[in-house]
């Protein structure tokens, strides 16, 4: 799955464990992210390969 977040605009890969592939806790602030069908566009290690 693929998480938007909505302050940036940045499109990071999702896992299950409520963190992006680079790593960031998307359960802190869970209204600063969406699904999204958009290309991943955060450029960080683990988000991007
Ligand atoms: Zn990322």
């Amino acid at each position: 799955m693929k998480l938007k977040h909505l302050p940036s605009g940045i499109v990071h890969k999702g896992k299950k464990d409520g963190t992006t592939g680079c790593g960031t806790n998307t359960k802190s602030q869970s209204d600063h992210w969406i699904f999204s069908s958009q290309p991943v566009s955060c450029a960080k290690n683990g988000c991007n390969n």
